[in-house]
């Protein structure tokens, strides 16, 4: 059983809808995957249809931008409540903060001589979770550079001539915010750029109620995922391996070129599970 836990729409900066990412989860031999767009549950109806009529189990998450110690950590929602009262106001805090830095980031691309504008951004974004990658595909389309690697590269990377910040919330904040709401918390990627969590660290979030450590990632070599594994398992922390698929938009993360052990991810359902109050 094949089981992919990160993965991402055009709800957020995948290039599939839902609805195709789902179809193309199923044809690349999963019996599970997870849909985590950024900072959004707006993806989730339309890939639960899908999954239905594919035969293939969705897990409903969102990857939740978070600060820690002034570096950016991203956490893995699985299965929240998005209504419950904590973790619905970060998810709309994230929204409104997106919102303001687009144009910001656009201002500064033009001083720099791109032709875009914040409507050619819009389009790529569909309006929604718009990121540096939607600003990326503006600046790739006006022909200004390659790819969205070149953008991030030269323009869009934290601290880069083209770089905004924008509100996040504390991670030990969404930790606990993702368990009250029932969901399981589980970090993203943590050692890909930079190692920005260390064993204390994760010893002080797993006592906040972290479920688990994504391991098994493409940004983690050998080293780096045999450590991950060591701490997780002196901790009790569950340990999981994604794709972080963003479609086109993302080289080397094909849909299940990670994956996680069957029984880790009994022990994250257990974690999730019990009766569910927005099933609806
Ligand atoms: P934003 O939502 O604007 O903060 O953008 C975050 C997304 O941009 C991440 O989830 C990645 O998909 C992508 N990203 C961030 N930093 C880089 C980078 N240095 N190179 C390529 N992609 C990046
Ligand atoms: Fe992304
Ligand atoms: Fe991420
Ligand atoms: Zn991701």
């Amino acid at each position: 059983m094949r089981i992919d836990l990160h993965a991402h729409s055009s709800v957020s900066d995948g290039t599939d809808t839902p609805a195709v990412l789902v179809a193309k989860a199923k044809t690349a031999g999963l019996a599970v995957l997870a849909l985590t767009d950024h900072d959004t549950a707006d993806g989730w109806t339309e890939a639960s249809q899908a999954a239905e009529v594919a035969g293939l189990t969705l897990v409903r998450g969102i990857e939740v931008s978070t600060t820690y110690n002034d570096r950016g950590v991203h956490l893995l929602a699985y299965e929240p409540d998005p209504d419950a009262p904590a973790l619905s106001d970060i998810l709309r805090q994230g929204r409104e903060s997106r919102q303001g830095r687009t144009g910001a980031i656009v201002g500064r691309l033009q001083a720099l001589g791109a032709p875009i504008t914040v409507s050619d951004v819009a389009r790529h974004s569909h309006g929604v979770s718009a990121g540096r990658p939607h600003v990326a595909d503006a600046l790739v389309e006006a022909g200004f550079v390659r790819d969205r690697d070149e953008a991030f590269a030269k323009y869009l990377h934290r601290g880069g001539p083209a770089s905004v910040s924008r509100w996040q919330v504390d991670l030990l904040d969404a930790v606990a915010a993702v368990a009250a709401a029932g969901g399981a918390p589980v970090i993203a990627h943590p050692w890909g750029r930079g190692r920005n969590l260390d064993e204390a660290d994760f010893a002080r979030l797993a006592e906040a109620g972290l479920a688990g450590i994504e391991v098994d990632h493409q940004e983690h070599d050998a080293s780096a995922r045999d450590h991950l594994r060591g701490i997780a398992r002196s901790l009790g922390l569950i340990i999981t391996g994604s794709s972080d698929h963003h479609g086109t938009g993302k080289v080397n993360h094909d849909l299940g070129c990670n994956t996680t052990d069957p029984e880790q991810y009994e022990a994250l359902r257990e974690r999730f599970g019990g009766p569910r109050t927005h099933l609806g």
